[in-house]
């Protein structure tokens, strides 16, 4: 089996003047690269969990806008969180950053630890995120793995180990170990300016190596096998799954039902919805007559493990006031304004089956702080 490699002092130093250098140069200009404050470092690593720059931007801003610090979060409504989160993926996330935040302001007097180990402890904060925590924030030589990471790495030292096995993310850790506790800078930038190779250069299928401060060190290239790298097994076909929503709405409200606190969409409002492909069952749970929904589109939403292929029936609101639980999956059932509709914490898939739908949010909207907490 492959061993992990142990650079030599002398090749490390190349590579991190060379690497340290060309991130001054050319790194992008980012809103997080620019503090030092630790709170705002830790909201931007974890909403950049599996999630392009691109897409973070506006949530980052907007985030720190209404909870400019660890006090402000932790205070905050659960509600309040996810609405800022909502259309972001993953909310697991943002329930675990509000947990920990409660227990920074409490037991830990306002404070996040600086030390790797200690970061570990709190709710959410994973080897990569205690990492990045710990040499963004706190100049700690403390290495981070992440794809992109991984990538760089798995190409820079030819590393042919499957990168999600054991054994080739311990690799992979082991040399990005190394690499930080010798490399002459700090140890925040060199995390930063390796994953930003692999965000711009170093990339996913056929690498930019003219364009790279570290193709003469680099043995994957040298190889001829970098394209190929990291090696990983085949991903499984996500799994097809058939369901049904119903759009209940007038031109001012619309029918939305809140996911239960735990699963998928946790705590989420969205249209109701259930699996299978008859929208009747769904449409007498929340007391409607079935024979009164038209259709209204197709929508298909890939998550990591499922494909969901969603029909989309419609209906008025009519008269009605008052709704009965679309079923086990959901705690509350409610005909929302279309002006507040932004405002309830939502996944991008309820936007997705509203606009199947023809039902548009209202822009006056676009304040997605709210609701605040109560006084
Ligand atoms: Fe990646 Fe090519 Fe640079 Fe090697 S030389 S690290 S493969 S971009």
């Amino acid at each position: 089996m492959q061993v992990a490699p142990e650079p030599d002092r002398s090749l490390v130093l190349q590579l991190g003047a060379a690497l340290l250098a060309w991130y001054r140069r050319s790194s992008r200009d980012l809103p997080w690269r620019r503090t030092r404050d630790p709170y705002a470092i830790w909201v931007s690593e974890t909403m950049l969990q599996q999630t392009r720059v691109e897409t973070v931007l506006p949530y980052y801003a907007r985030f720190l806008r209404e909870l400019p610090d660890v006090a402000s979060l932790a205070e905050a409504l659960e509600e309040q969180v996810l609405a800022l989160w909502s259309g972001l993926g993953y909310y697991r996330r943002a329930r675990m950053l509000h947990a920990a935040a409660k227990t920074v302001a409490g037991a830990l007097g306002g404070r996040l630890p600086e030390e790797p180990e200690q970061l570990r402890r709190l709710e959410g904060i994973g080897a990569y995120t205690a990492g990045a925590l710990a040499s963004i924030a706190f100049g700690r030589r403390a290495a981070l793995v992440d794809g992109n990471v991984t990538r760089v790495l798995s190409r820079l030292f030819a590393l042919e180990l499957d990168a999600k096995s054991a054994a080739g993310l311990a690799a992979v850790w082991a040399v990005a170990d190394r690499l930080v506790a010798v490399v002459d800078g700090p140890p925040g930038d060199w995390n930063q300016a390796l994953m930003e190779l692999g965000a711009t250069v170093c990339v996913p299928g056929e690498p930019r190596c003219g364009e790279c401060p570290l193709s003469t060190q680099c043995e994957g290239r040298a190889l001829g096998i970098a394209a190929t790298l990291p090696r990983t097994s085949p991903k499984r076909k996500p799994r097809s799954v058939r369901r049904v929503a119903l759009v209940v709405a007038s031109a001012e409200r619309v029918v939305l039902a809140r996911r239960r606190r735990h699963g998928l969409f946790a705590g989420l409002w969205e249209p109701p919805a259930a699996d299978g492909d008859d929208p009747e069952p769904l449409a007498a749970q929340l007391g409607i007559d079935g024979r009164a929904l038209r259709s209204g589109g197709h929508v298909v939403h890939v998550l990591s493990h499922r494909r969901l292929e969603i029909d989309v029936s419609i209906a008025t609101i009519g008269r009605r006031r008052r709704w009965g639980l679309p079923g086990p999956d959901y705690d509350g059932v409610e005909a929302v304004r279309l002006d507040e509709l932004l405002s309830r914490p939502h996944a991008a898939l309820a936007r997705k089956i509203l606009a199947a739908a023809g039902v548009a949010p209202l822009a006056k909207e676009a304040r997605p702080g709210l609701p605040s907490k109560p006084k």
